[in-house]
């Protein structure tokens, strides 16, 4: 990190918790030693328990079902199903893929790999990436199978050498949750929400023989809710999601990421179940890793309207600072590297300066988000560059002069200014009227979590062997990604490991 960039992580939030300032302060959490089994009346029994409802709790629940187990439960803490993975963007990057064929589209398993391996700067779990990369078009076809829709098109997300992201059509994650959660019963999985898990169960020999929860939670009440005991018996998954609202947590990795800074994260995404993992002896791995989403708007709380509005529109438009009127990153660069690059848009005296996105109002028009950015005064839309500058105060000489540069790089295809890919940008030149949105990142993703296996089993630090029947998979899942996870590889790592789970667990 550059000196200046210390300092802008030092400031993040300085002067701009607005949308942030709504974030949950996480609930506290109750004390809770692991039960020994003996003398324990189960008050329930299942072949196979689930913690967690998003993408990896739930394909791990219709693997199961149909690797053979008899009774498969997905055990959900909230009122609703879900979690992190039912708001978000819906983006799903997978190699070799039906799509790619048809658009003719070069790609493969290594290229995948070697993309992510270059954002995780070294210390990313290139064993894992290889498995998930390896089995992301099988995971993918398993939620068309469900009835997730896509867009008829391909996108080329930062950090990717190449397009090979779908997106659902309702450009959001619930495109495939719902649709999972309604095959999931379908096969005869049992899905229930409000009850939460507490901590494990074990037997003798450090076995996972089940665990304490709680039934008709309500979230934030911690006494809610009634004690009950579930007996697992060919094991636990756990699929709990990441830790990004746990302030406390958040903040004992990173002191800067406080309560006041935006974080996109549903308000149970609290780390509890990682923490009780942990206390068993899983090994913790990466945990300081935490992501910001570089395409976030500070105009709005959450993943709002923009994130997704800017995702698209970033391959074909400019993010300027305001001060100075001229581009400041690669546009499609890592996550990483654009949080990093926003939080040092700063003025003299390290108040933020949110950097601005400029597109062509007929290309941003293309995404679905764009009419609702201005409906919800989170965008803009200007007939001419001058009345742009004057809204955002932006020098106009030297932005004239930076629309011009850039479109130059449009017409020759070489971003001589940053090294943006500029693929995805040809043809579209930037031209009035335009359409902007504010960025400053916010906090989207728990790379850090319990270490796994290639087969999804949970490790124990001192013996180094797998925790007995004890799984794990999904962003509570750490180390895979290394430093920056880049966009749309989240829902094939859940999805492709929640199977492996639900593999291992029933031998398979
Ligand atoms: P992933 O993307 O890894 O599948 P998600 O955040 O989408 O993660 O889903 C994790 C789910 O797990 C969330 O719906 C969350 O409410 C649920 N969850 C987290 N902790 C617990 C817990 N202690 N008991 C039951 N469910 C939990």
């Amino acid at each position: 990190m550059t000196e200046v960039n210390q300092q802008a992580r030092r400031r993040f939030l300085k002067g701009l918790g607005v949308a942030g300032a709504a974030a949950a302060t996480a609930a506290p959490m109750a004390a809770f030693a692991n039960t020994s089994a003996e003398g324990v009346k189960w008050d329930k029994t299942v072949d196979v328990a689930i913690i967690g409802s998003g993408f990896a709790g739930l394909a791990a629940g219709i693997e199961a079902k149909r690797k053979g187990a008899k009774s498969v439960t997905i055990f959900e803490k909230m009122g609703v199903f879900g979690g992190n993975s039912a708001i978000n963007g819906g983006l799903f990057a997978a190699p070799n893929t039906p799509m790619q064929k048809q658009e003719g589209v070069k790609d493969s398993v290594e290229q995948m790999v070697a993309d992510q391996l270059a954002a995780g700067r070294g210390i990313a779990d290139e064993t894992l990436l290889r498995h998930v990369a390896e089995h992301a078009a099988e995971a993918l076809q398993l939620t068309i199978e469900a009835g997730a829709e896509y867009h008829p098109y391909l996108q080329q997300l930062g950090g990717h050498a190449v397009a090979r992201t779908y997106q659902t059509t309702v450009s959001c994650g619930a495109g495939i949750t719902q649709p999972l959660l309604k095959l999931a019963r379908k096969e005869g999985v049992e899905a229930v929400a409000r009850i939460k898990f507490e901590g494990f169960v074990t037997g003798k020999d450090g076995k996972i023989e089940g665990f304490k929860a709680r039934e008709n939670y309500y979230f934030g009440d911690e006494k809610s809710g009634k004690v009950i005991f579930v007996r697992a018996l060919r094991g636990v998954i756990m699929a709990t999601g990441g830790f990004a609202q746990n302030i406390n947590l958040r903040m004992a990795q990173d002191p800067t990421l406080t309560g006041e800074v935006g974080c996109t994260n549903h308000k149970g995404a609290t780390g509890e179940a990682m923490l009780e993992m942990f206390r068993m002896g899983a090994i913790p791995v990466h945990l300081a890793h935490i992501q910001s989403g570089p395409w976030a708007s500070p105009d709005e709380g959450g993943f709002g309207y923009v994130s997704n509005y800017s995702i698209y529109n970033f391959p074909h438009s400019i993010a300027v600072d305001t001060q100075t009127g001229k581009r400041f990153m690669n546009e499609i660069a890592d996550r990483k590297t654009r949080a990093d690059a926003e939080l040092n848009c700063r003025d003299a005296e390290g108040n933020p300066m949110p950097p601005i996105m400029i597109t062509s109002w007929k290309h941003a028009d293309e995404h679905p988000n764009a009419k609702k950015v201005l409906k919800y005064n989170v965008g803009w839309k200007f007939d001419s560059l001058e009345a742009l500058a004057k809204h955002f105060n932006v020098p106009l000489k030297a932005l004239q002069q930076q629309v011009d540069e850039y479109n130059g790089y449009v017409k020759s295809g070489v971003d001589a200014q940053f090294g943006k890919n500029m693929a995805e940008a040809k043809g579209k030149f930037l031209e009035a009227p335009f359409s902007v949105v504010r960025l400053w990142p916010k906090v989207h993703y728990c790379q850090g979590g319990v270490q796994i296996t290639k087969d999804a089993r949970v490790l124990d630090s001192i013996t180094g062997q797998p925790i007995p029947n004890l799984f794990a998979a999904g962003e509570v899942a750490g180390g895979i990604h290394g430093v920056s996870r880049l966009g749309s590889c989240s829902i094939p790592e859940c999805m492709v490991m929640g199977m492996t789970a639900a593999r291992s667990v029933m031998g398979a």
